[in-house]
């Protein structure tokens, strides 16, 4: 499976899972003209996207779905709580899944999982071919059996790496903003994915890349060695998903 990212963070998030004929594109937090420039960027044309997948209802995932789904007609898969934000107009694209659910979009079989967020049913998915497994997760407060489970054995994992907790209580964020992302229900920060990283089965682990990183409260000099450590590596293995930038094309072989 190939896979790459359009930007990752509080103000946009797209990432592309890739087998054969299919490309699935996971949140589209940009809006369909910004997400059109950054396919573009890594040589991908919007018309060839089977489907859009959507995680949760946040603004830095959901905002660009509706006018790319329609100007494209491509399918959107949500549960019913996340497609109860999507306008009336895109009803027709909506498949509707249960986060409990296994289903196959082509050459890829989807594997949801809920997650703890502060959205109405979040979801997050692993992504296999019958060969690999590739493993997203972002935008969840708090670890849970379920979400271990769903990311163990990954041959590529995509996982959030929200903040670091003392740069987040030293910020500048109003208090309620720094209960609403260190909460149960908001962002994992740095320790508490490295926790994950050490728990699961990361034998068949080719691809790490920390996600969704808060560009005021967090780093990649400080989520890099982190991650490492956790996992018995080189710093330089792992990835970071950029907002910008996000990160071009990998692959699992
Ligand atoms: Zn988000
Ligand atoms: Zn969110």
């Amino acid at each position: 499976m190939r896979f790459a990212s359009l930007g990752s963070g509080s103000k946009g998030n797209a990432t592309l899972i890739s087998q054969g004929e299919t490309t699935l594109l996971i949140d589209c937090g940009f809006s369909a003209r910004e997400t059109e420039k950054r396919l573009q960027r890594i040589e991908f044309d919007a018309s060839k996207l089977t489907a859009i997948l959507v995680t949760h209802e946040h603004g830095d995932h959901i905002n660009g779905v509706r006018v790319l789904a329609r100007k494209y007609q491509i399918p959107v898969y949500a549960t019913a709580g996340t497609a109860s934000y999507l306008a009336a107009d895109v009803a027709s694209l909506v498949t509707e899944i249960s986060s409990h659910d296994v289903f196959t979009i082509n050459d890829i079989e989807v594997h949801p999982f809920p997650v703890p967020h502060d959205a109405r049913e979040p979801s997050q998915f692993v992504f296999h071919d019958g060969k690999h497994k590739v493993g997203l997760l972002t935008d969840v407060g708090i670890s849970t059996p379920i979400i271990e489970q769903a990311l163990s054995a990954c041959d590529a994992l995509l996982l959030e790496a929200n903040h670091d907790m003392e740069m987040l209580d030293n910020s500048d964020y109003h208090d309620h903003l720094k209960y609403r992302v260190s909460s149960r229900l908001g962002h994992l920060n740095n320790v508490q994915s490295a926790k994950i990283l050490e728990k699961i089965d990361t034998s068949k682990l080719q691809h790490i890349i920390a996600m969704h990183l808060s560009e005021k409260n967090n780093s990649p000099n400080i989520v890099s060695p982190l991650f490492a450590q956790a996992l018995n590596c080189d710093q330089s293995w792992i990835g970071i998903a950029e907002q910008e930038t996000g990160f071009s094309w990998r692959e699992t072989i």
